[in-house]
């Protein structure tokens, strides 16, 4: 094999999606391990690179796209770390250590949907544009964000799902699924939210049903924050609550009602069609963003 190979781990709450990707981002392998105990879970994940690395050659760096809270601060003690979450075993994990004293490559981290940012940034629905943001609203909802050009790590990372959100009318005596907030956006609006408000989950929900109103009252609500917040030139909306096709003109038109005709900016003003838009990069911007993040990584070195 000639050009570059890289590895890339898309970690998650239920599995860690593990593949070999060339320079032209294809696909080489690609193997799915459950998420168990972090000993279990990331020794296989650790396996798979170096059966790979013996079948297709050494690897020039890795990426991990990992679900959160992490740390991506490299001047931090703590940098590559899971921190605190509620995912039982996995709190104050080193899994960017365990990859880099496993495979001797340089190792990028960041949070899962940072590296889908940075891959729709690259080479997705976001190409060229340097103020971007990318949510996932699915099993929780999360955020990624690149303002002028670079991926947002201030205190941590940003945490854009955990945003309070004012209660739609009628929805009040709703808890909200969140077990630090309660009624979040993602206590409000994650697929658990809706199946908990609802008695069945939100995918066989029909069209008609009252609870993508709300549903994407409470996104808009969301979109608003950010348009006034970050001012990004596109947001991308992904995961799996999204993949219903009637959601999106619902969030569209709900956004420009609550931004009450104040932001004035030709891309809203124009209905928003290719403002708020769907991942070019599909389900594969997670993936992608690990080898986007190797490819940092090597750069880094
Ligand atoms: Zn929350």
């Amino acid at each position: 094999m000639t050009g570059k190979i890289y590895g890339s781990i898309e970690g998650g709450g239920t599995k860690f999606v593990c593949a070999v990707i060339d320079e032209e981002n294809q696909i080489l392998v690609e193997a799915r391990v459950a998420t168990t105990t972090p000993e279990v879970t990331l020794e296989s994940c650790l396996e798979f690179f170096r059966r790979q690395e013996h079948l297709l050659g050494r690897l020039t760096a890795l990426g991990i796209a990992c679900f959160g809270p992490l740390d991506a601060r490299r001047s931090s003690p703590t940098y590559g770390h899971i921190l605190e979450t509620p995912k039982a075993g996995w709190a104050n994990t080193d899994v960017a250590s365990f990859f880099a004293n496993g495979l001797g490559i340089p190792v990028g981290f960041d949070t899962d949907v940072n590296a889908a940012v940075l891959a729709e940034s690259l080479w997705g629905a976001g190409k060229g544009l340097t103020n971007l943001v990318y949510y996932t609203i699915g099993t929780g909802i999360g955020a990624g964000a690149i303002v002028n050009g670079g991926l947002v790590h201030g205190l941590g990372h940003p945490e854009m799902g955990h945003v309070y959100l004012p209660r739609a009318a009628g929805d009040e005596a709703f808890m909200g699924v969140c077990p630090f907030h309660g009624g979040c956006f993602e206590g409000l609006a994650s697929g658990p939210s809706m199946a908990a408000r609802w008695g069945e989950p939100a995918e066989s929900l029909t069209a008609e049903h009252p609870g993508w109103e709300l549903e994407a009252g409470y996104i808009a609500m969301a979109m608003v924050g950010v348009i006034c917040t970050l001012s990004p030139q596109r947001i991308i909306l992904g995961g799996g609550v999204m993949g219903t096709d009637f959601l999106f003109p619902m969030i569209r038109q709900k956004t420009i009602e609550y931004l009450g005709g104040y932001i004035r900016a030709k891309a809203i003003l124009e209905g928003l069609e290719a403002y708020i838009v769907p991942p070019g990069l599909g389900g594969r911007s997670g993936i992608l963003g690990g080898k986007a993040l190797a490819q940092r990584a090597v750069k880094r070195k």
